[in-house]
């Protein structure tokens, strides 16, 4: 089993040591700026509505969702789902990730290509990320042309997750960047608070880059293993 072999986790550790460190990131800064308070005081779900309704987007709602950092757009119902906080507090962290979620929505409207891209990627992802490791698994353990090509098969399967997650990185950063231009043309935040937003934010992408390499050093790791065969 690959698991037991020591250059697996030569391929696996840094990605999994960026990924917790950048989760560590994101608890402290969201922590940190969740408890200063906006000097115009607008909570999450206002900003996020405030942005909407500027961008044209008055039919996209804003709900409360339950659990921490649970906050995301849902495209197929057309709406903006904040964690308690993010939708009560008028906190820095609050805003900037409710401005984020709303530029995701924005995205949406203006059909932002990549977010095409991934949208349309979603159902091979859901079962490549379990079924391409297993496939590939499995043909190890098969002998001969049945089982190399059980094993590509699985490859191909998580090559596309690892895409997947290449392709989240634009859209990630897009709607931060969108999210920071909105705050500060509306006056939802100054300069300093600026500052602030831009520490959630930066935390929170550099999860989704720490994301993309553990998927395509798992994918490198998996053709060389095929490949030596
Ligand atoms: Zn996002």
């Amino acid at each position: 089993m690959f698991y037991f072999d020591p250059l697996y986790f030569l391929f696996a550790l840094p990605p999994m040591l960026l990924g917790l460190w950048a989760q560590s990131r994101v608890k402290s800064a969201f922590k940190k700026y969740s408890q200063v308070t906006l000097s115009n005081r607008i909570s999450g779900e206002r900003a996020a509505r405030l942005i909407l309704d500027r961008s044209g987007l008055d039919h996209v709602g804003v709900e409360r969702s339950r659990g921490m950092m649970s906050d995301h757009y849902d495209p197929l119902k057309r709406k903006l789902r904040l964690s308690e906080q993010v939708y009560e507090l008028p906190s820095i962290a609050s805003v900037g990730v409710a401005a984020h979620e709303a530029g995701h929505a924005l995205q949406h409207a203006q059909g932002y290509f990549p977010l095409q891209v991934r949208s349309a990627m979603v159902p091979v992802v859901q079962f490549g990320s379990s079924l391409g490791p297993i496939m590939f698994m499995i043909g190890l353990f098969i002998a001969g042309s049945f089982g190399t090509m059980l094993s590509w098969v699985g490859i191909g399967l998580f090559g596309a997750v690892a895409l997947f997650a290449l392709v989240t990185l634009p859209v990630e950063f897009d709607a931060s960047r969108r999210a920071k231009q909105v705050l500060v043309a509306e006056g939802i935040v100054d300069e300093r608070e600026l500052q602030g937003v831009d520490a959630v934010l930066d935390a929170a992408a550099l999860t989704y880059v720490a994301a993309a390499a553990q998927a395509i050093m798992q994918l490198l790791y998996f053709v060389m293993v095929a490949r030596r065969r």
